[in-house]
Order: C-alpha cells, then sequence, then structure tokens
C-alpha cells in the first residue's frame, strides 16, 4: 500500500495534505459552518473511535447538518485514511461541512450535500504523566458549547493567551463557574471525589472525560458532576486536564502559583487505568513509546 507523510481527504478525492484544495464555496470557509472530531490514532488503530463517530453524528443532528453517509461508512473511510499514512501513530482530524453554496446565512436548498473532510498527520503520543502548566481566563464563547462546531475563534484566542504566558493550556470560567479549557475538559480530585463540570451546553461532552467517569466508578471513587468554582479548582487535590490527544494530564501550576500534587495516588490509578484502555484498543502501550512530550 503507498504511505503517505501527511494525508488529505475532501468527498473522496485524497492527496498529500498540503496539496490539497477546496472550494471557496464551502460553507466552512465563510461560516464555520460544520462539525468536527480529532481522535489519536496509535499503532495505526484510532483510539475510540465509536464514540467519536457517535458524537460527530449528534453535533451533526444538533446543527441540522445531514451528514452523507452511515456511521459505518464514516468509520470504514477513517480507518483506511488512518492505514494509509507512513506513521503509525498520527491524530485524525474530520470534519462535515453544511455543503457548498454562495454565500448566504440561511442554510442552502436541501438538495445541496455535505461535504466530508479528513485530515491524517503524524503525532508522537503525549507523556500523559507529564504535569502542565495554566492560565485561567474568563469563557465568553457561546452558549452551544456542547456542539463541537468549527467556530473556534475564541478557543484560539486564549490558547494564544495561554502560550504567551508560557503554559500549555487555559482553564476557562463564567463569573466563578469553571467550565472547560479551550482543547479539553477539566476535572478536579478533592477528598477522594472526582468532580467535573456537568454536561450542558457550557461544555463538551467530552470523550475522554466520560471514560474517566466510567473508570472512577469501576475504581470505586466517587463522581460528582456538578459546576465548581475556580476557588475551588485552585484549593483542589489534584486538576486534571482531559482531551483525546492528551489524554489526562494534571496541572502543577495554575495562574502561576503552584496547584495539586496532593492527591497522587489517585491520580496515577486513574491515568493508568486510561492507559490500559489505549493498550486495549491499539495493542501498544505509549509508555514504552518513545517520545513526545506535548
Ligand atoms: N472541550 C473542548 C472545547 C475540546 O475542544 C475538547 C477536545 O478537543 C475537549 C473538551 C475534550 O474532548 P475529548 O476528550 O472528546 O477529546
Amino acid at each position: 500500500m503507498e504511505k503517505w507523510k501527511t494525508l488529505g481527504y475532501y468527498n473522496g478525492v485524497f492527496g498529500p495534505l498540503e496539496e490539497m484544495t477546496v472550494p471557496m464555496n464551502d460553507r466552512a470557509c465563510y461560516f464555520g459552518d460544520g462539525v468536527y472530531e480529532a481522535a489519536y490514532v496509535g499503532n495505526y488503530r484510532i483510539f475510540t473511535l465509536d464514540d467519536h463517530v457517535d458524537r460527530i453524528y449528534r453535533s451533526a443532528s444538533m446543527a441540522e447538518i445531514e451528514i452523507p453517509c452511515t456511521k459505518d461508512e464514516m468509520k470504514a473511510v477513517l480507518t483506511e485514511m488512518a492505514q494509509k499514512l507512513e506513521s503509525p501513530e498520527q491524530v485524525i482530524y474530520w470534519q462535515v461541512t453544511r455543503g457548498t453554496a454562495m454565500r448566504a446565512h440561511v442554510y442552502p436548498d436541501r438538495s445541496v450535500k455535505a461535504n466530508l473532510w479528513i485530515t491524517c498527520t503524524p503525532k508522537a503520543i503525549v507523556n500523559a504523566y507529564r504535569k502542565i502548566r495554566v492560565i485561567t481566563a474568563e469563557d465568553t464563547r457561546f452558549f452551544h458549547c456542547n456542539i463541537k462546531t468549527l467556530n473556534l475563534m475564541v478557543n484560539c484566542m486564549l490558547s494564544e493567551q495561554a502560550k504567551k504566558a508560557g503554559c500549555e493550556e487555559a482553564i476557562q470560567h463564567r463569573g466563578d463557574r469553571v467550565t472547560e479549557g479551550t482543547h479539553s475538559n477539566v476535572s478536579i480530585l478533592k477528598d477522594g471525589v472526582f468532580q467535573t463540570a456537568p454536561t450542558d451546553n457550557l461544555i463538551l461532552p467530552g470523550i475522554t472525560r466520560a471514560h474517566l467517569i466510567e473508570i472512577c466508578r469501576r475504581l470505586s471513587v466517587p463522581v460528582r458532576e456538578e459546576p465548581y468554582t475556580v476557588q475551588e479548582l485552585m484549593d483542589a487535590d489534584e486538576i486534571i486536564i482531559s482531551s483525546s490527544t492528551g489524554f489526562a494530564r494534571s496541572v502543577c501550576e495554575a495562574d502561576g502559583r503552584p496547584v495539586g500534587g496532593k492527591a497522587p495516588k489517585l491520580l496515577k490509578a486513574l491515568q493508568d487505568a486510561l492507559r490500559e484502555e489505549f493498550i486495549a484498543d491499539t495493542g501498544i502501550d505509549p509508555g514504552l513509546v518513545p517520545s513526545g512530550d506535548s
């Protein structure tokens, strides 16, 4: 099979990502009018693929976008693309946009079919046990954060702000209430309890977050899906930042102040259990892969 260093796919056409072009009238270009997913690929296998496909169908349904293929067809084409990449470790990203039509705010006619985009790029597995530094920032996004839409302007602004502060993530809050990161969910451990914001319209229902909750239930760790404050975040025994490509890393510093580090055993038990799931799904142990650090 021919192998590629990077791969882009658009409605059945594929090639090196850097050389792919798309129609200007794709509604992604004007409005960011689409929904997306990103998953980690180890050993050419897409980790938690079913969860990601289920979520993009849910996002599309909330955004009234009709996905032009079945879930099985989507899984098949994603798996096929992942296998074409040279690197066995990658990020696979895909989006479904509302279609291609002259610019107008209202949706195009129903005869206009949605577009499927896929990119595959090499990415070394992160060291899921490395602690990270964060900033906190007011969440000024809209009220549809449960839909994984392409509209990520504020997320980009805050990511950049975090980078300028020498940090890797910005934890957002609406007033006092912690919501989520710019590309991650945020949970805390306090007195043996795993607490995480509820899945309302203020956060994305993260797949890693859902797996952490399942793991807690398995390990008899109490789970509280309730809002918590910035003060509770700062006072937590551990702060956990979770995402499909970053797994469940903990925070050592927020806004320049030391945080967490008070429940290392419980934290490691959760991280180890997530790693076991990754090994079961992909057949490789991220702990044994020399790598990457981000
Ligand atoms: N919240 C936001 C805003 C995200 O962009 C992401 C991931 O990209 C997450 C949470 C984590 O979700 P998941 O664990 O499904 O990757």
